[in-house]
């Protein structure tokens, strides 16, 4: 099996490495890929935001599936694009790609399909918005009803903060979604799909904030771990039962069947499990870690999905290891990361047993040396025999790389790993 792999981040050079271990595949290409990717398989320079292009490529190389990572090209019709080429894609269609590019859009297919979220009213100006804030009380949550990369989202117990995000969504989107907070710790479920059936992955748990404690803005994530080992027994059964199969029945009914990742947001809150988001992809940093962990073949898997055929996919085997993500993001990221910056040490980190670099931000320059290229620029994964050790790993290749200016959190599943987080009564997950 050929497959080209669409996308420049961490996501997509997880998903390249898992291939590339897949007995079944034989060749793997990507686009545009980063230097971390380019050091694997061959890249080619397109624009993976354009359907035509990417279709083209796909043509040309002859490949047996493509596998688009990010969102942007979801959104963009570039599975459309492959699809009428007649190349089997695992990705959703332009329209299912709206489950994450439309807020709005999710909710209404919430609704429809029964999944617990919250509740949650849209404002296209500064009165109703006031209101909308005010119903729910704080903590505030405002959100922009469009693709942010995960940093479109405020939460805060400031109303005057709350507003005036509110007031640069309408000013940028002409509307907002206000929500009521969700506490509860979140889990990231991974849900593959074909159109019909759903396969979930093992859960994971990220880290949006930039600083350590969670606290600064929202960035597209600082770390991950996974598995969960204090998540509610029959916490993915109930996912899929209540979430990811009424989701998948719902936009088949309409007409616009759901093939690929749906990512399930969810917070474990007193009143039960919710969805706080649906995203229509693999998500980033977790990628890296649950892929870290999974034995089945990937691209068996994922030609199983883009084939409409996961319900005689084989049975997923999982390491026993637990895998911890750490991203090192440039200096001043979120907000205007400094890049072009040598990073030394990459070669130190791969010689830890266990332990590999996932690129994200990166490029090399004319000397053929890696460099920075973005916010988030790479992650250490590591896994070991349960959380501390992973986690040991991972802080020790973390400490290897240098990379000036560059900032990571040191708290990334230390919680867990001291057995500190509480699912409030009320997520049973039966
Ligand atoms: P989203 O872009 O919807 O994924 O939101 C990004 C992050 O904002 C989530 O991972 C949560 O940490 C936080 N968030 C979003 N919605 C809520 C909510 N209703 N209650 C609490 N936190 C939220």
């Amino acid at each position: 099996m050929k497959v080209l792999v669409i996308g420049p981040g961490g996501r997509e050079h997880a998903i390249v490495r898992s291939l590339l271990a897949d007995p079944n595949v034989s060749e793997v290409h990507a686009a545009p890929g980063n230097a971390g990717i380019s050091k694997l398989v061959p890249t080619y320079n397109i624009d993976g935001n354009d359907p035509q292009a990417v279709a083209e490529l796909a043509t040309r190389l002859a490949v047996d599936l493509v596998v688009v990572g990010p969102e942007a090209p979801l959104a963009a019709g570039v599975s459309d694009a492959v699809r009428e080429a007649g190349i089997p894609v695992f990705g959703p269609s332009k329209a299912a790609a709206q489950l994450e590019a439309s807020k709005a859009f999710a909710k209404e297919v919430m609704a429809e399909a029964g999944v617990p979220t919250a509740m949650a009213l849209v404002a296209t100006n500064a009165e109703e918005a006031a209101s909308a804030l005010d119903t729910f009380g704080a903590p505030y949550v405002v959100k922009d009803d469009g693709l942010a990369a995960g940093k479109g989202v405020v939460v805060t117990r400031n109303r005057d903060e709350a507003l005036a995000h509110a007031q640069s969504c309408f000013d940028a989107a002409g509307s907002v979604v206000i929500e009521e907070f969700l506490d509860g710790p979140e889990v990231s479920l991974f849900v593959l799909c074909d159109g019909q059936n759903t396969v979930a992955l093992s859960p994971a748990q990220d880290f949006k904030r930039i600083f350590d404690n969670d606290e600064g803005p929202n960035t597209g994530g600082m770390g991950a771990y996974t598995p969960l080992e204090w998540a509610p027994e029959g916490l993915v059964q109930e996912v899929l039962d209540r979430v990811a199969q009424p989701t998948v029945n719902e936009m088949a009914r309409r007409g616009t069947p759901f093939v690929g990742v749906l990512f399930v947001g969810l917070a474990l809150t007193s009143r039960g499990t919710r969805v706080i988001e649906f995203n229509v992809r693999f998500g980033d940093p977790e990628t890296q870690a649950v892929l870290a962990r999974l034995k089945t073949p990937l691209g068996a898997l994922l030609m199983a999905a883009a084939k409409g055929e996961l319900d005689k996919a084989e049975e997923l085997r999982w390491s026993k290891e637990t895998a911890v993500a750490v991203v090192i993001a440039s200096e001043n990221y979120p907000d205007k990361p400094r890049t072009g910056d040598r990073i030394r040490g990459l070669k130190k980190v791969e010689a830890l047993e266990g332990v590999h670099v996932i690129h994200a931000g990166t490029a090399l320059d004319e000397e053929g040396k890696v460099v920075s290229a973005g916010g988030r620029v790479l992650a250490v994964v590591a896994l070991g025999s349960d959380l501390v050790e992973a986690r040991e790993k991972a802080y020790d290749g973390v400490e290897l790389v240098q990379l000036e200016g560059s900032q990571f959190r040191s708290d990334i599943a230390r919680k867990a790993a001291r057995g500190e987080i509480k699912v409030p009564y009320g997520a049973t997950g039966s």
